[in-house]
């Protein structure tokens, strides 16, 4: 089980400032993502060989318009309800207000642990005025400085102190887990229904009603898998941004443990913001990827220029990676759901892919050397030779070369699409690296 932390707190306190620091190490080295604003919702932190994942709840809330009060109830209803460990970020510059306390009273009887990040503490003398926070009942104000990063080693000791002990130590087979994502109404529980057979859907009129992500197992279409469902988050009627907003939120977890995501979208739409944000989750935790144009009934021109166009599309929206599945189909007449499958267990088995040493050296050596990485200040980059790692989640490929730091990453893309032209790694993204021999 992935941790989840959640940061909460008024506007101005510096939350994004916080997350951009915690997650900072780790954007570093994932290099293919485009710096877009989602990016900062949504992130992954190391901490002394522990990971966990980190969202700046501000960040997520759509709805401008909200007076301020009722926004920061919504991120902290969704914190309570989602995260292992919440950080409640005040402003030691500001001192305490009235809205930290109410915050800090539904924090408290919520029960989850909560941490106290004094933000803006910039000095020490600034720093002592942290004791005040102390009267919101919720322990030891952690004081940091978000801007200059002083005191974030003690805050995050203390967050990964806060994870439960006990990982429920893998129970589950050693089977493709799939889930299906998407946002609300775009046809998940009925795709759902409609490969199974059955009547799962869990209808309630509470927008936000969560459930912890349940896996199913089941021995269909010539195989064992999981299904990891996020099935909760149902209203009849109108989607509202509200419920867009925690259905991404809620989506994290089954991301996170997922081996290959069923990425729908709706074909009356086209991809649009959330879609997006929930594309970025699955990157960030480089899962495999399937994407489902649902709907496809309701779209008159289906001819291949339209579906081309459509295609394109999509794949500019989730640009660098584009060598992933597109399927058309329709929940509702179940036209190529059963191909959804077939080609989900693909990817599956793509990401499961390994490539024999001999084999990589005698593809890629020959195309290396017909264009070879470009000189840098004079001095030639000779890559020797290639192995693939052995028991990592996403195929991992090592070139062994003189000086690996010279590598720049165009001549990287390069290799990673030499390799997907060789060797089918459709679906799932591959990580290539160069160290030195
Ligand atoms: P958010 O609305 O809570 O996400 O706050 P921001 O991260 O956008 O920060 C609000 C303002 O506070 C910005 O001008 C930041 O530069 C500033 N700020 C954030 N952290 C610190 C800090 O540690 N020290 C000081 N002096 N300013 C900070
Ligand atoms: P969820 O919120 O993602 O689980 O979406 P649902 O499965 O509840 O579907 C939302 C609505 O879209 C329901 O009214 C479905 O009947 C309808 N729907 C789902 N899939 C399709 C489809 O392929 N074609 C059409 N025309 N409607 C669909």
């Amino acid at each position: 089980m992935s941790n989840l932390v959640a940061i909460v707190g008024r506007p101005n306190v510096g939350k994004s400032t916080l997350f951009n620091r915690l997650t900072q190490s780790r954007q570093a080295i994932v290099t293919d993502e485009a710096g877009t604003t989602r990016d900062r919702l949504y992130g992954k932190v190391q901490w002394n060989g522990q990971e966990f994942s980190l969202i700046d709840t501000g960040g997520w809330v759509v709805n401008s318009e909200d007076v301020m009060e009722d926004e920061i109830n919504k991120q902290v209803d969704i914190a309570i309800k989602e995260a292992n460990v919440v950080l409640f970020v005040v402003d030691v510059m500001n001192g305490l207000t009235d809205l930290d306390s109410s915050v800090a009273d539904i924090l408290r009887k919520s029960g989850k642990p909560v941490v106290i990040v004094s933000n803006k503490s910039d000095n020490y003398s600034i720093g002592y005025q942290s004791a005040e926070f102390y009267s919101l009942g919720l322990g030891d104000p952690y004081a940091i400085s978000a801007i200059n990063g002083s005191g974030t080693g003690d805050l995050l000791d203390r967050v990964v102190s806060l994870f439960s002990k006990e990982t429920p130590e893998d129970e589950l087979e050693d089977i493709p887990k799939f889930a299906v994502v998407g946002r609300p109404n775009v046809g998940k529980s009925s795709i759902i229904n409609a490969l199974l057979d059955e009547k799962r859907n869990i209808v309630t009129d509470i927008a936000g009603t969560t459930r912890d992500s349940i896996y199913t197992r089941y021995d269909k279409f010539n195989m064992n898998f999981y299904l990891i469902d996020t099935a909760g988050i149902r209203k009849k009627g109108k989607v509202t941004e509200d419920m867009e907003y925690f259905s991404v939120i809620r989506s994290i977890r089954a991301i996170e443990e997922a081996d290959v995501c069923i990425l729908m979208v709706d074909a009356t739409r086209g991809i649009e913001s959330q879609d997006l944000n929930i594309f970025s989750i699955l990157q960030k935790n480089r899962k495999g990827l399937v994407v489902l144009v649902n709907k496809w009934d309701l779209v008159e021109d289906k001819t291949n220029t339209a579906v081309q166009m459509f295609e394109n599309a999509i794949r500019e929206r989730l640009a660098p990676f584009v060598d992933f599945p597109i399927i058309f189909g329709s929940a509702l007449t179940k036209q190529r759901i059963l191909k959804v499958m077939d080609v989900a267990k693909e990817v599956y088995q793509n990401r499961k892919r390994k490539i024999p040493t001999s084999k990589l050296n005698e593809v890629l050596l020959p195309l290396i050397e017909r264009t070879p990485p470009p000189a840098n200040k004079g001095k030639y980059i000779k890559i020797k030779y290639i192995t693939q790692l052995p028991n990592t989640a996403v195929p991992t490929f090592v070139f062994f070369c003189n000086l690996p730091q010279w590598v720049k990453e165009p001549y990287k893309r390069f290799l990673e699409n030499r390799m997907r032209e060789n060797w089918s790694f459709t679906g799932t993204p591959i990580n290539v690296f160069f160290r030195e021999k």
